[in-house]
């Protein structure tokens, strides 16, 4: 990390933290496309899954992350429109505004830095997040800094705090506004996952791979907890916090870290934690554990990369990935596998035997992305010294999400035809292995089968947590996809076969509760579909959060109006304002 000044009124720095601003679904010349909207899943996982596809948002984990960690008076503005983003900066004062984000979104940081420059002159503006690879960005956006690599470091430097004191984690659940079938699904606490980030970076280090690259790239990654028992900790203080006993684990690589997952492990035993981790893994490291120890540490869903069939990447090596697949979802683990479209050797000729290759491993979530050389990752570098690389005016940096068209010369895949066989892909997937809701149903009434007399109580426990939503919600929409594919044969039996077994592990109540919720859900099931049809899209609400720094300048500002540091007290009435206490990122590929 570039060593740099500090600020000079140190912790004194009143900071604005901002994701870039929104509408984020739709075409526009900021850089916004309808393509990639700010939603994981319908943007590169159940993108074809219509009323199916699981809706929902993710905060920006790093600024909540950096908002944790800094002592000076810090608001959070996510997901602000770009009036919201403006209205702030003219009407409060700032000495320090840091904005973060992704490549696609240049156009908007450039914007916001420029307002920045129009409303405070004075201020420092800060850029980070995977946006800080790009090697040409200070001379596209004016800012004061570019920070690349570890935000929560370089702060705690800029404001003269203690770098290395232990890092607060904040306190978030891992998504909101989740949707499907045509429900919002409730948000009472206990019911999402807590968003948990032991560590950034990965240091297998994949050519394509933007996330290890942003960190150091092979061989390195930055730990924010090292042991074990600093991982322990902060998990019990997020469970008592949240309310909740499942973990979101932000984490490239997690289970690679050997020494601190066994030593999570006994922890969690000694301390009788039924908790489940929703994790990232990479194959061949997922395979050095035996199912009793994943089944132990509750890792109940795992994101693996699977690339695709004959990828020379070492971490699948010696790996049966279809088996990998298969003996994981016979457990109870819910897999979603990751594909790549457009490796070196796919051709017109063999990508459709690609994409069924991808498609057979039937895992409940199959995210597929073009391969994409992103800025600051070897595949980039690469491109750039053999001179493929396609120049803006060819292609936007805002298209350059993977789910449009390549940024550079393939050898074989030519004239935009990228696109069709990745929707391809997406369509073959559902029409082969049916919508994501089921497949992950089928392989939770798995694990309940499996472990439900397990004689460990307290994985007993974790899996029992699953019993009431098997024999009453997950009935019901299976009944409802079940009415839904009238018509089609297989996907009837598909459904009849998975409603069938609901019935006989669950009796008459549930064949009861199934029949009654499930007309409920086909009902919104087509009203969804109407909204789907006429263009409707999914935004999230925008977050203004306070740390108790920021509070504590604003009730001073109350208490004495003459000498007040606030131009103007104004919070839009759609804005959840939040107290942040200070115990209390973007992925795209595995
Ligand atoms: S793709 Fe996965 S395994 Fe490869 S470097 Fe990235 S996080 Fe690590």
């Amino acid at each position: 990390m570039a060593r740099t000044i500090v600020h000079n009124k140190g912790n004194q720095a009143r900071i604005l933290l901002s994701s870039v601003f929104g509408p984020y679904a739709q075409d526009d010349a900021y850089g916004s496309r309808a393509l990639n909207p700010m939603e994981l899943y319908q943007n590169q996982v159940t993108r074809t899954q219509g009323s199916f596809s699981l809706r929902m948002f993710h905060r920006s984990f790093g600024l909540m992350m950096l908002q944790a960690n800094i002592h000076a008076p810090c608001t959070l503005l996510d997901f602000p429109s770009l009036e919201r983003f403006e209205l702030e900066i003219k009407n409060q004062l700032y000495d320090v505004v840091g904005i973060s984000a992704i490549m696609t979104n240049v156009a908007k940081v450039r914007e916001m830095c420029a307002l920045t420059r129009k409303h405070l002159p004075y201020a420092s503006i800060v850029v980070g997040g995977h946006i800080a690879n790009n090697a040409d960005l200070a001379d596209i956006i004016d800012a004061d800094h570019i920070v690349s690599g570890d935000g929560v470091k370089w702060f705690r430097h800029y404001l003269g705090q203690d770098e290395n004191a232990p890092v607060q984690h904040p306190m978030a659940y891992s998504g909101f506004g989740a949707r499907i079938l045509g429900i919002t699904l409730p948000e009472s606490p206990g019911q999402t996952a807590a968003i948990l980030i032991p560590s950034v970076g990965c240091p297998v280090g994949c050519n394509f791979c933007s996330t290890s690259a942003m960190f150091g790239g092979k061989g390195r990654f930055i730990a924010f907890y090292e042991t074990g028992d600093q991982l322990f900790d902060t998990m019990s203080r997020i469970e008592s916090t949240l309310k909740t006993r499942s973990f979101f684990v932000l984490d490239e690589n997690f289970l690679l870290h050997r020494k601190r997952v066994l030593r999570l492990l006994e922890l969690m035993e000694k301390g009788n934690k039924s908790w489940s981790l929703h994790v990232f893994s990479s194959a061949r490291v997922l395979q050095s554990y035996t199912i009793d120890q994943l089944v132990a540490l509750g890792i109940s869903w795992v994101w693996m990369g699977l690339e695709g069939e004959n990828s020379l990447y070492p971490k699948l090596r010696s790996v049966d990935t279809r088996l990998l697949v298969k003996t994981l979802q016979s457990n109870g683990i819910r897999v979603l596998g990751s594909s790549i479209i457009g490796l070196e050797h796919h051709t017109p000729e063999n990508i459709s035997r690609i994409i069924e290759y991808a498609v057979s491993h039937d895992t409940d979530f199959h995210q597929f992305m073009l391969y994409t050389p992103v800025p600051g990752t070897p595949l980039f570098e690469q491109h750039r010294k053999e001179g493929t690389l396609l120049p803006e005016p060819e292609i936007s940096s805002a298209d350059a999400h993977g789910q449009y068209r390549f940024n550079y010369r393939h050898a074989y895949i030519h004239d935009g035809r990228e696109e069709q066989y990745l929707i391809d892909a997406f369509e073959r997937d559902f029409e082969k292995n049916g919508p994501s809701l089921a497949r992950l149903i089928k392989t939770t009434l798995k694990g309940w089968q499996k472990y439900k007399n397990h004689p460990n109580a307290r994985i007993r426990k974790r899996i029992g947590m699953k019993r009431t939503v098997l024999r009453t919600s997950y009935a019901g929409a299976v009944w409802a996809m079940k009415k839904w594919y009238a018509g089609n044969e297989r996907m009837t039996a598909m459904m009849g076969e998975l409603l069938q077994s609901l019935h006989e592990e669950f009796g008459w109540t549930t064949k009861l509760i199934a029949a009654l919720s499930g007309r409920y859900l086909y009902i919104m099931l087509k009203r969804e579909e109407k909204r789907l049809a006429r263009g409707w899209v999914y935004e999230p609400v925008p977050f203004y959060e306070k740390n108790p720094a920021a509070i504590a300048l604003e009730n001073q500002s109350r208490r004495h109006p003459k000498q007040t540091i606030f131009r103007k007290q104004w919070i839009a009435r759609n804005i959840r304002a939040v107290d942040t206490s200070p115990i209390g990122m973007s992925r795209k590929a595995h």
